[in-house]
């Protein structure tokens, strides 16, 4: 029987063990942290019977993808639940804009730009089933979609503040800039709308949706379904060199490039060895969790129904903060996301107390303390936020970085998402997954399609293993 080991248990390093099981591999999964799940996991971080999700919150891209049609995680429990509205975002004056699931409703909150929002979001929606199956794969592949792929580069090559510029209101060019910047990009980069119009478009198609019971139920319904398969999963060991490894057939590594290079050491080819030193990763994210006493009173009222709030006021205010954290500098009003999952999923709350996961976007390996940024950032679209918070959980870059080992310096995206590494990831290479030694693969988001509890890195790399392995292929 082909034997697998797969190190790290993230949702990628989980989709490509539970793939590789399916498909008649023994695998056993090797985890550092005492906790399955890397980047899905979830914990009462603030007060006791409040869940937190101490990274990923919402899936867009999870609901509906080649991995999630594989294996039914609804039959191990995954439940999706979404809020009324999507994401919202407040302008100072009590106004703002939001997306709901419905384009048509986000078209008539959109006034002058309702008629150009759905034209460009309701036309992607209708055929974003195709043109997300394309770039969830690497890019060097012939797309099965090329006229429908096209339509989606027209709107999501250029860089976003050209896109911008298809909507007069400041509401809806704030709206598509909270959205780009996602990417972690200053915004006149080019590609730096892609990642906007892939999750705008994402929202009308599937909405934003949160686990039922917290981030973790999707890396549990994983190992459920691995386990199911015969696979194993092993925590609290840190993998520090392929050497300590018993003998298998197939090696997974859900690791960043640096310590794929580490781990492997001298038998990684020196071609592949430099590429993945070439390998960049981008800004950090500084996350504070907060319990708060009767909700966040947000002075734009469909945020107090939204699921996600992007808090950093005009396009212009947002590309600044963005190109502040690309140059290594702090801007003084950072770029804010946070989330409001117990509006989906009310078994997080206790009581009146509900807990609200915010990061602020900050420079790389930031060493000082951003949470007075965030709290005035939410302050300024919600008057009273402060004296309704009754506690909070801080992590800096570099607790961030210690919580994970793959969020580099803080870096939650596992890769700067320059033109050249959204297209190239880890490096150039016809099987970005192969380390160029026969059974040895990287399977984390530093590979295509990039960032996001998605799985489709770790199920692309199986594929990727199992068409030079063998197996008999199920999935
Ligand atoms: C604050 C925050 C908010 C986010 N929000 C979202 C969101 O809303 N939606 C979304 O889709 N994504 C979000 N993300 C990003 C998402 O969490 C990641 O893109 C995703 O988890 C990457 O999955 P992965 O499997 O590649 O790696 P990870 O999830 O990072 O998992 C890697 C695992 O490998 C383990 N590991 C690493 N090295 C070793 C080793 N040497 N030996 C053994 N184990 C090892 C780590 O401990 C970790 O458990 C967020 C991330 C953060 C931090």
């Amino acid at each position: 029987m082909t034997k697998a080991i797969v190190i790290g248990s993230g949702p990628n390093g989980l989709a490509a063990a539970v793939t590789l099981a399916r498909n008649g591999v023994e695998v056993t999964v090797l985890e550092a942290a005492d906790e399955v799940g890397g980047g899905t996991r979830s914990a009462e971080l603030t007060v006791p019977g409040l869940l937190h999700d101490e990274c990923s919150g919402f899936h867009p891209l999870a609901v509906d993808n080649a991995f999630t049609r594989s294996v039914d995680l609804a039959d191990h429990g995954l439940r999706w639940s979404r809020p009324d509205v999507q994401y919202a975002h407040p302008l100072d004056g009590g106004g703002g804009a939001a997306v709901w699931q419905d384009v048509s409703t986000t078209a008539r909150h959109l006034f002058d730009d309702g008629a150009r929002w759905a034209q460009v979001f309701g036309t992607l929606a209708t055929h974003f089933p195709d043109i997300a199956d394309d770039f969830l794969r690497p890019m060097l592949r012939v797309p099965q979609h090329v006229l429908k792929l096209g339509m989606f580069g027209a709107f999501a090559g250029p860089p976003a503040s050209w896109v911008a510029r298809l909507w007069r209101t400041e509401e809806a060019r704030a709206l598509f800039a909270g959205a780009a910047a996602h990417s972690f990009r200053p915004l006149d980069s080019l590609l730096s709308s892609a990642i906007g119009v892939a999750l705008g478009t994402a929202a009308h198609t599937y909405g934003w949706p949160v686990a039922e019971g917290g981030s973790r139920s999707i890396a549990r319904a994983m190992c459920a379904s691995l386990e199911s398969s015969g696979g194993t999963v092993e925590t609290g060991i840190r993998v520090d060199a392929l050497a300590d490894l018993p003998a298998s057939d197939i090696v997974m590594l859900d690791t960043s490039p640096a310590a794929a290079v580490r781990i492997v050491g001298d038998a990684l080819p020196g071609r592949v060895a430099r590429g993945l030193s070439r390998f960049r990763h981008g800004p950090g994210a500084f996350v504070v969790n907060f319990a708060v006493e009767g909700g966040i009173p947000w002075t734009y009222e469909p945020a107090r129904r939204a699921g996600t709030l992007h808090l950093g006021g005009r396009f212009d205010e947002i590309a600044a903060a963005e190109a502040a954290i690309n140059r290594g500098h702090m801007p003084e009003k950072p770029f804010v996301l946070l989330g409001q999952q117990y509006l989906a999923d009310s078994q997080r709350s206790r009581g009146g107390v509900h807990p609200v996961d915010a990061y602020a976007h900050v420079p790389a390996g930031y060493d000082g303390d951003a949470t007075r940024a965030i709290e005035d950032q939410i302050e300024r679209f919600a008057p009273g936020f402060r004296d309704r918070v009754i506690a909070r959980n801080v992590r800096t870059t570099t607790e961030v970085a210690a919580g994970n080992a793959n969020f580099v310096g803080g870096d939650i995206v596992s890769g700067a998402n320059s033109a050249m590494q959204l297209v190239f990831r880890p490096r150039p290479a016809l099987d970005p997954y192969s380390l160029g030694v026969p059974g040895l693969f990287l399977c984390s988001a530093a590979t295509p399609p990039g960032a996001g509890a998605h799985g489709m890195a770790g199920y692309n790399a199986a594929m990727s293993a199992l068409a030079q392995c063998g197996g008999d292929r199920r999935a």
